[in-house]
């Protein structure tokens, strides 16, 4: 573990060691002969470990084949040969989302208004237009956390034809959900022990890099968030058929409850980490937070979410007031987005939980940085937060021996900005050049 300089560990997930190898998310075309030469400003690897001065990487076809001080070593010539130079810019590794539902992205829509009104055609055409967006906001690889039938599966599939460009995609497919229960209109729903284990093994038949599991409700109409879905011993039978096939596993856990419920089954990571009491009331429990932390399990805060919903209702608040029901609106969004973001805070220092970056993107593709500006608010360092949205995300996401570094044979998938996020996080906010798999796309 020489590559993880101090700072929160990387939990082992020794049941998939080795697996990692096997392309989690799938290749795309790449030009082999195709040679890159990045020069920039510093470089910081993802690991953590101290930025570079006046560095040089080079990439041959998919990989990354050298990293070096400029002027040290003698430069390739030719005609396959491409020279990028950034005097002002900080080269780093592309980032990585945790957590997005691609087939949505329509502004103000519920997701009952999307569901009923969309096919999954029109739903897969926009996911490619989502996952370019983020691919451009500097996204090179992104965890799916939802979508319906098999919308996710087919883009992947036109992704690996080369029918639209997209980031490296790790997919759950359909969340595993009880009947009637968060996103049941994926149509994965299932029930009992026999039942999850069948719907887990038809998950992976259809190409499931991983099993996303509604361990909650949500905000889907008739689902209640306050309280755990599954049971413990149906949670158990998930995350044992899953791991037994090579596959991490996620919880969805709005619910205390289902947070609690989640780590007595041994869930690999926690999606949202509400603390909600059956009351309805935000609640950091200490106890669970330290059980989270002595089983290693990664957190997925999602800290972003309503974000930009409590924004709009104060710009509003501000400009022209608000009706008695946006006052109300904005009340709650706000008692969620400061619960959010003091629980994160809680985790992270009280606790030395690993935290991973993760946008929860349901409307809107391409604002990741926002989520490093909340988690850097939250107070964690921007080390930690640029180690959170690469290579500790790679870690939990299984994909750690490809992605989420710059290291010699990891994939060139690859950034550069034009301000330093070591002093200024939302140095991220603005992308100068983005490239993956050593195919420039910005
Ligand atoms: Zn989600």
């Amino acid at each position: 573990m020489d590559d993880y300089p101090p700072g929160i560990a990387v939990p082992p997930q020794s049941f998939y060691k080795g697996l990692e190898r096997l392309e989690p998310g799938g290749s795309v075309p790449y030009d082999e002969d195709r040679i890159n030469v990045i020069e920039a400003k510093a470089l910081i690897d993802g690991t953590g470990a101290r930025a570079v001065d006046h560095p040089v990487v080079v990439t041959k076809g998919r990989h990354i084949s050298i990293i070096d001080r400029q002027g040290q070593i003698a430069l390739p010539e030719g005609p396959n040969v491409h020279h990028y130079s950034f005097p002002d810019g900080y080269l780093l590794p592309g980032l990585i989302d945790s957590h997005t539902h691609l087939m949505f992205g329509v502004a103000g829509a519920s997701y009952e208004d999307v569901i009923e009104n969309d096919s999954d055609e029109v739903m897969l055409l926009r996911a490619a237009q989502n996952a370019m967006i983020h691919l451009k906001a500097g996204v090179t690889t992104l965890r799916e956390n939802g979508a319906r039938n098999k919308v996710t599966f087919n883009l992947r599939e036109g992704a690996r034809r080369g029918y639209v460009t997209a980031p490296r995609m790790l997919l759950c497919g359909r969340p595993v959900t009880v009947t009637g229960g968060h996103f049941y209109w994926c149509n994965q729903q299932a029930d009992g022990v026999e039942g999850v284990r069948a719907a887990v093994r038809e998950l992976v038949k259809d190409g499931a890099d991983h099993i996303k599991i509604m361990a909650s409700g949500g905000g889907t109409a008739i689902t209640d968030l306050r309280r755990p879905s599954y049971t413990v011993e149906e949670l158990r039978a998930i995350v044992d058929e899953a791991h037994n096939m090579g596959k991490p596993t996620t919880a969805h856990c709005l619910a205390t409850g289902s947070i609690v419920n989640a780590l007595d089954a041994g869930v690999d990571m926690i999606e949202h980490a509400g603390f909600i009491e059956p009351d309805g009331s935000y609640k950091f429990d200490p106890y669970v937070a330290e059980r989270i932390a002595k089983q290693g399990t990664y957190v997925s805060p999602t800290v972003q979410t309503g974000y930009r919903g409590m924004e709009a209702l104060l710009n509003k608040q501000e400009r022209e007031g608000l009706s008695p029901i946006e006052e109300q609106r904005l009340e709650w969004t706000k008692a969620k987005c400061d619960s959010q973001m003091e629980f994160l805070g809680r985790l992270y220092k009280d606790w030395q939980v690993p935290i991973v970056s993760g946008t929860d993107a349901i409307s809107a593709f391409g604002d990741y940085c926002i989520g490093l500006e909340i988690m850097a608010e939250a107070g964690m360092s921007n080390m930690e937060v640029i180690r959170s949205s690469t290579n500790l995300n790679a870690h939990a996401l299984g994909a750690g021996e490809i992605v989420g570094s710059i290291q010699v044979g990891k994939d060139a998938d690859l950034i550069v900005v034009d301000k330093n996020p070591l002093e200024d996080i939302k140095a991220l906010r603005t992308m100068t050049m983005v490239m993956r798999m050593g195919k420039r796309i910005l």
